[in-house]
Parts: structure tokens; sequence; C-alpha cells
């Protein structure tokens, strides 16, 4: 996935740590079917895939709305999707 990173981002370390991360996601959706948050809600930005859309819109854009804080607080960090990515997601 191409993520084009915001102005504010483009030169510091951690943008270019968080494109090379998002980057890896070739949406294949393998990952939703292991993510607790994903299986109780059924929506997509419940999901391993749709956070890692999330953030690819905060990286472009450079902000972030309540709606984009809401699901990415919901992720527990187990890292149950990591189990499943053929990309090897991070
Ligand atoms: S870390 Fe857990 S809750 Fe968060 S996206 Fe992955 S599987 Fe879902
Ligand atoms: S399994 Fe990996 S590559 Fe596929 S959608 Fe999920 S995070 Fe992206």
């Amino acid at each position: 996935m191409h993520v084009e990173l915001h102005p504010i981002f483009a030169d510091t370390t951690e943008g270019k740590t968080a494109r090379g991360l998002a980057g890896a996601c070739v949406h294949c959706g393998f990952c939703l079917e292991t993510c607790p948050t994903y299986l109780d809600s059924r929506d997509e930005r419940d999901s391993p895939r749709g956070r890692i859309y999330l953030i690819k819109q905060l990286l472009e854009t450079g902000a972030a709305s309540g709606q984009t804080h809401k699901h990415l607080d919901r992720c527990l960090t187990c890292r149950s999707c990591e189990t499943t990515c053929p990309s090897g997601m991070q």
C-alpha cells in the first residue's frame, strides 16, 4: 500500500517508520477473523485492516478525527492479527 506522508511527518523518523509498516499491508483481509474487536463489532474500522487504513489517512492528512481515535483506541494490542498476516505486518 502506498502512503504519501503529510509534510508534518515527512522528515520525521516516526513518520518514515510508520509509512514502512503500513505500506506492507496488501488489504487481503486474512487478519479480520483473528481480531477480537472485529469479531465483536463486525465494523471494518475495528479490524486490523481498517485500523491500518485509518493510520494511512492520519499519515497523509496530518489529522485524526474523533472516529479515528475511537476505533484505534479500541485495539487491544493483543497482536493476534499478526499470526495470520501473509505480509508480516507488525
Ligand atoms: S492487536 Fe488485537 S485488537 Fe488490535 S487489531 Fe490486532 S487482533 Fe485486533
Ligand atoms: S492480513 Fe496483513 S496484509 Fe492482509 S489485510 Fe491484514 S494486515 Fe493487511
